[in-house]
């Protein structure tokens, strides 16, 4: 068996956890070292650390402080890793922790952190997600069941001093054009929730004053939350610092592209088998300015969709030039009005958007003044034809329990 080098007790706090860390800093101490070969277990937290449980209220998805998030395993120092490195990284496997077989899947409320249909969901929702074996099911969405494309929604190495200076500088000021927008343009630095890792004094402080927030991709990876980079996908990372630095997080047991519900995919606690290599000067090499990487051999088989367009007018009718973000939008919100016709609430088909292997397409982007955006729905995860007919649509779905909804404060 693999060494597992980083554990977590899924009933302690993330914080207690040395090997945890929820920023990216340079100067935050390597949890563990391997060599160029080995292959290696972590464990994971939830994103949350665990604060989402398993109930029948959003309560905690509406309460919750996004500035404690990601909680991350790592860094994982790689001996030999230098900067203009590739970091090779071999997902071989990705599972649900035997104390943890579930997930979630929620919309924040507007007022924290909102997500992509926040002016249509703007309060507080969850649905639970229970795991059988590579298969998933809600108690809050009936009538779907799918098999899991499990991947992490987080991964990638340590920024060095000047790339965390740059990311800082760009989005403060970003920040500073908008700055009392809600949901907010981006999230500054914020040290009262800094988990450092094994950082003390005046390193702890550091880090925790400059240390980037989690929640953006940025050009090392990070939160790219791509639900193709699956077990079984090999990565190749730019390398900043000495000995790389890999952190991992976030695991989802599947996702729609987009992750639109934001909160998130379906969230979970897990562990990941990997394995590294490096590529020494690979960054030069090969032109590498964000990371690349191989699709897995193994992918769930949906190979019917229904396919719903959207273009760049928005759905108070206005017109954008050749939005992309736009266009998604108009075609997840006809998805959801698509869906309710067979009785699903709009919020339960807001949630199949965001955990289901549903398909994102970027269809056209230059037929002016319109952008095409396409959402492929994938059929064969319902248990009922969901196709048009001629009869119209059939009223299939027993609602169940509807996703628990907690109102603003
Ligand atoms: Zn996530």
């Amino acid at each position: 068996m693999p060494e597992t080098l980083i554990s977590v007790d899924l009933k302690a706090s993330p914080y207690d956890n040395p090997k945890i860390h929820n920023r990216w800093h340079p100067d935050i101490p390597m949890a563990c070292w391997v060599k160029p070969g080995d292959d290696f277990i972590l464990e994971t937290f939830d994103w949350t650390g665990g604060f989402i449980k398993n109930n029948d209220s959003a309560d905690d998805v509406r309460d919750i402080d996004l500035s404690t998030v990601h909680f991350l395993s790592g860094p994982v120092g790689v001996k030999g890793a230098e900067p203009g490195d590739l970091l090779v990284v071999d997902l071989l496997d990705i599972g649900a922790k035997d104390d943890s077989l579930w997930g979630f899947n929620g919309f924040f409320s507007k007022k924290n952190g909102g997500g992509f249909l926040t002016e249509h969901f703007p309060q507080a929702q969850k649905s639970i997600w229970d795991f059988h074996g590579m298969f998933t099911t809600s108690r809050h969405i009936p009538n779907v069941k799918f098999a899991g494309l499990i991947h992490p929604g987080l991964i990638g190495c340590l920024p060095d001093q000047k790339m965390l200076n740059m990311w800082n500088e760009r989005e403060v000021d970003f920040i500073a054009t908008q700055p009392d927008r809600v949901p907010p343009l981006a999230n500054a630095p914020y040290p009262s929730t800094a988990h450092s890792g094994q950082a003390t004094g005046a390193v702890k402080d550091k880090i925790a004053t400059e240390g980037a927030r989690t929640v953006p991709p940025r050009e090392h990876g990070g939160n790219c939350d791509i639900k193709d980079l699956s077990r079984g996908s090999k990565i190749y990372f730019p390398v900043y610092v000495d000995g790389a630095g890999l952190s991992v997080g976030d695991l989802h047991f599947s996702q729609g592209d987009g992750e639109i519900t934001f909160c998130g995919a379906i969230e979970m606690a897990g562990w990941v088998h990997m394995k590294v290599e490096l590529i020494k000067g690979g960054m030069a090499k090969y032109g590498i300015k964000n990371p690349i990487f191989k699709p897995s051999p193994i992918t769930p088989q949906y190979n019917d969709y229904l396919i719903f367009e959207g273009i760049s007018v928005d759905e108070y009718g206005k017109q954008h030039y050749l939005d992309v973000h736009v266009a998604y939008r108009q075609a997840c919100l006809n998805a959801i009005e698509y869906m309710t016709k067979f009785g699903y609430s709009r919020a339960q088909a807001y949630s199949i958007l965001g955990t289901a292997p549903v398909q994102g397409h970027i269809s056209g982007v230059v037929d002016i003044p319109n952008a095409c955006a396409t959402l492929w729905l994938p059929t064969q995860i319902f248990d009922f034809d969901i196709n048009p007919n001629a009869a119209g649509p059939t009223k299939l779905v027993t609602p169940g329990i509807d996703m628990p909804l907690s109102l603003d404060l």
